[in-house]
């Protein structure tokens, strides 16, 4: 086997992690970087939905990983215009955890990089940034610059750093811009002390706004949908102004918004939906929000990028661990994953325009018919529920384990 350069992967997100996770457990060498000191930043969302569930299960992982603190939900619900709606099931699906696991980020990330110190391979560094590429005499990628100044060599560099990537611009990948109507307004609403956590739906729409809050123990953490570009305005009108906009759509969160004290304690996250029309070149591939940025529509972006990671190790990590060169396959990677993703980004487009433009311009004012029937028909409900639980294209893990560590 090659050794030495390593697989490079930029960009320690679900991607990027468990990719190097998959690739060191095939015995492949591979350097994680991740431009953090940690994995504790709130802006990737908690969803781990049921496929991802079920490649830990098929990795012998998924009982450790429900051991981290999580939430299971089944069944999704949606406040529309003062009523509740059901609107989609997992009970059904045909994996080991039936659920969409709402666990915070960092958690998940924290519990790969543990996994993955297990392999003698993995090479995880923190607070190392890539800022772009070296190629060969032939132009074939080779390796990384860092902000440190330094260069490292790689035998593959996989380019995992979400969605404002930098390697995907320094390797001219073709990119194909679909638009989003909206951003999203991030916080915290705190249950108070002494309170039992207040019944708050997931997803709340109604006097022309959106907010979706996301229950985590002793508090909300809280997405506000807003128009493109629409912050100025909301600043502008002051912070009791959107404390009082954010009772008014969910009030349920009316005890926890004083703990709003200025925008300081409000982000704004920019939204793109995009994709590359090509995910890779001779020593690189794009995979995740590098190769195709997602909406938080449905909350699937974790999910496609893990697919990713999973599909680029069922293809490159055994003839890597065999010291092949990987050239030839990298297309597949894209192969195989293109079509999952057009389709996901086609019903997510759908949905901004269905749902979230005539939200923004107040202009849904009656429930529609396809919610009534999902509410009323249980059967009908197992159709969202099986595209949000499960996506397009499954990937199963076939990338081996090396035999000094079965
Ligand atoms: C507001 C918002 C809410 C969302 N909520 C959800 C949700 O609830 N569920 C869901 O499934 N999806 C959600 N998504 C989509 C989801 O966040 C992404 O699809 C998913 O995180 C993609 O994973 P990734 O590993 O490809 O990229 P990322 O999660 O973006 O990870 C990229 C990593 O690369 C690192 N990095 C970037 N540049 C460099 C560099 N130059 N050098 C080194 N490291 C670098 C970053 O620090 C980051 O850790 C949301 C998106 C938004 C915008």
């Amino acid at each position: 086997m090659k050794s030495d350069p390593p697989v490079i992967i930029v960009g320690g997100g679900p991607a990027g992690m468990v990719a190097g996770l998959l690739f060191a457990r095939a015995g492949v060498p591979v350097t994680i970087l991740e431009k953090h000191a940690d994995f504790l930043r709130d802006f990737r969302g908690d969803t781990v939905h049921p496929s991802t569930l079920e490649l830990f299960d098929e990795i012998g992982l998924l009982e450790e990983l429900l051991k981290e603190p999580h939430a299971a939900i089944d069944t999704m619900t949606l406040h529309l215009l003062g009523q509740q709606y059901t609107i989609a099931t997992m009970k059904h699906l045909p994996v080991a955890a039936r659920f969409v696991a709402m666990m915070p980020q960092w958690d998940l990330l924290d519990f790969i990089a543990g996994q993955g110190r297990r392999y003698p391979t993995f090479d995880l560094r923190m607070s190392t940034e890539a800022t772009g590429l070296i190629y060969d005499a032939g132009g074939r990628v080779s390796g990384v610059t860092l902000a440190s100044g330094e260069v490292l060599p790689a035998w593959l560099v996989i380019a995992a750093d979400g969605r404002r990537s930098v390697l995907r611009d320094a390797a001219e990948l073709p990119l194909e811009d679909l638009g989003a109507p909206m951003d999203v307004l991030w916080f915290r609403v705190p249950v108070p002390a002494g309170m039992d956590m207040p019944e708050v739906a997931l997803g709340t729409i109604d006097k022309g706004g959106m907010v979706v809050a996301i229950p985590r123990g002793d508090y909300w953490q809280c997405a506000q949908i807003i128009g493109k570009g629409g912050f100025a305005p909301i600043e502008a009108e002051g912070i009791e102004a959107f404390r009082q906009r954010m009772i008014e759509i969910a009030p349920g969160l009316a005890a926890g918004t004083d703990a709003i004290k200025s925008f300081g304690d409000v982000k704004l996250l920019s939204v793109a939906l995009d994709r590359l029309t090509r995910w890779s070149r001779p020593g690189l591939l794009a995979i995740g929000d590098a190769a195709h940025a997602m909406s938080p529509v449905g909350g699937v972006g974790i999910n496609l990028a893990v697919q990713d990671a999973v599909a680029a190790a069922n293809i490159l990590a055994a003839r890597l661990a065999g010291g092949a060169d990987p050239d030839p396959w990298l297309a597949r990677v894209q192969a195989r994953r293109w079509k999952p993703t057009v389709r996901m980004q086609a019903l997510q487009r759908f949905a901004h325009r269905r749902i979230i433009e005539p939200m923004l311009r107040g202009e849904i004012t009656r429930v529609p018919l396809a919610v009534h029937l999902l509410d009323r028909i249980p059967l009908l409900r197992r159709i969202p529920g099986r595209i949000l639980g499960l996506g397009f294209g499954r990937q199963h893990v076939q990338s081996p384990l090396a035999k000094d560590f079965s």
